[in-house]
């Protein structure tokens, strides 16, 4: 079995669904006392969010290129950024470690592709929502139409994740705020939804609502677990 690498704490709450995640679906492939090889970093995710905030994308591309390193020194063979927002970054990151990078984007296409999906809507922090890193990967490498959420909307969205779930706060206020949303990118002719943010699927679940959910913390630790237990670098 490989080790997944994993960057994380951004935020920590994300985080443990991941570590449980990786586990979980170790264990169901291999059954009794497995579980998964993981070599997490975590950060302080307050000054991760200052530097997001203030545009030091140089700075954090810095410090998530150190900790890969770190990750891949203590044995990582391939890397999670447990996070979609710092994709922003995924660039200086694979270039700063020799072994590959599982893209959050990628195992979410693939899944999206393989649903035969063509037109989806996007959730997730403002930086996720409204550049181009993640977005233009979606359409420029899986051919996605991606709708987001308009300006107003996506404040909602971007406050939400900020000064509730990335401090292990769940509203139901919150929950119908993102509900009514869902069914706007729906009525616009999305097909389902990304979740595009780790910790949104603490707050909204498949069961609530008939739009499918597209979970990328539960896409990607999927994926990484197909990944350590194939026989492919
Ligand atoms: N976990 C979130 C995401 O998936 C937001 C936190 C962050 O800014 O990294 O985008």
């Amino acid at each position: 079995m490989k080790t997944i690498g994993i960057l994380g704490g951004m935020s920590w709450e994300s985080s443990a669904d991941y570590y449980a995640a990786l586990n979980r679906g170790v264990k169901a492939q291999l059954g009794g006392l497995h579980s998964a090889k993981i070599c997490m970093l975590s950060v302080d995710f307050a000054e991760i969010e200052q530097l997001q905030h203030a545009g030091d994308w140089q700075q954090l591309a810095d410090i998530l290129a150190g900790q890969a390193a770190a990750a891949e020194k203590g044995g990582a063979d391939f890397l999670l950024i447990a996070t979609n927002t710092m994709h922003k970054v995924a660039a200086e990151v694979a270039a700063a470690i020799n072994i590959p990078l599982l893209h959050i984007a990628d195992v979410t296409a693939e899944k999206l592709l393989a649903d035969g999906i063509k037109k989806i809507g996007l959730l997730g922090t403002r930086f996720t929502m409204a550049e181009e890193f993640y977005k233009g990967r979606l359409t420029d490498k899986f051919g996605l139409q991606v709708l987001v959420p308009d300006a107003d909307q996506q404040d909602a969205v971007h406050r939400i994740i900020y000064e509730e779930l990335c401090q292990g706060d769940v509203h139901d206020a919150s929950r119908q705020v993102y509900l009514k949303i869902i069914d706007d990118l729906f009525a616009r002719g999305a097909e389902g939804v990304i979740l595009g943010c780790t910790e949104i699927a603490m707050l909204v679940k498949p069961e609530d609502t008939p739009v499918p959910l597209y979970d990328t913390t539960a896409l990607h630790a999927e994926g990484a677990v197909k990944k350590a237990l194939s026989a492919e670098s």
